[in-house]
């Protein structure tokens, strides 16, 4: 999973070697950025890559009201349903940040991770390549950021890893649905094994 993008540079690079290694991704979207970079969404739907949701403007989520928990979702929901054709089914709240609040009104479920590059912290590659091929399992939700070089660097590294390893890359809905899971609006989930 991806979040925090789309980036005009990074983002397209990482769908690069999505398509050649016949890979998904779930990008967990800033809706205040979609418009600029619209084309990566185009793109990374016709991949088969998910598009989901992680705010509008990335605020602390549990620092809103109900509705203004409400309009942030509903923002980027809406214009990525003017891009693709369809809502976000999943969301990540910024900073992995949830409130009884935000469960109640976000009406999907909620996805964390079970592993956590620090991509964003320590921005180098080998740190981020390591951090997924020394502790990946099946059924791992990987936590990385497409709007930094080093990540996409380390993602051109770790994608054709893991399949060399024999794992299959795909959406989290994707996930969800081969391993059993029936997943809940409201509920948060850090992984599916
Ligand atoms: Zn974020």
């Amino acid at each position: 999973t991806y979040d925090d993008g789309p980036h005009n540079t990074s983002t397209n690079k990482i769908l690069d070697v999505l398509e050649r290694y016949d890979a998904r991704a779930t990008f967990f979207v800033v809706g205040s950025r979609i418009s600029e970079y619209s084309s990566c969404i185009v793109r990374a739907d016709k991949l088969g890559c998910e598009i989901a949701n992680h705010s509008y403007t990335h605020p602390n989520l549990t620092k809103l009201s109900s509705s203004e928990v409400k309009s942030e979702l509903t923002k980027t929901d809406n214009k990525v349903k003017n891009i693709i054709g369809v809502k976000p089914t999943l969301l990540r709240t910024p900073g992995g940040n949830t409130n009884d609040t935000v469960r109640e009104v976000c009406n999907k479920p909620i996805i964390y991770w079970s592993i956590d590059t620090l991509d964003w912290k320590t921005r180098n590659k080998s740190k981020t390549v390591n951090s997924v091929m020394n502790n990946v399992r099946d059924g791992d939700i990987i936590l990385m950021h497409d709007i930094y070089s080093p990540t996409k660097d380390a993602a051109l590294e770790i994608i054709p890893k893991l399949k060399e390893k024999g794992y299959q890359l795909v959406t989290v809905s994707e996930l969800a649905k081969y391993r059993g899971y029936t997943l809940t609006n409201g509920t948060t989930y850090s992984s599916l094994r």
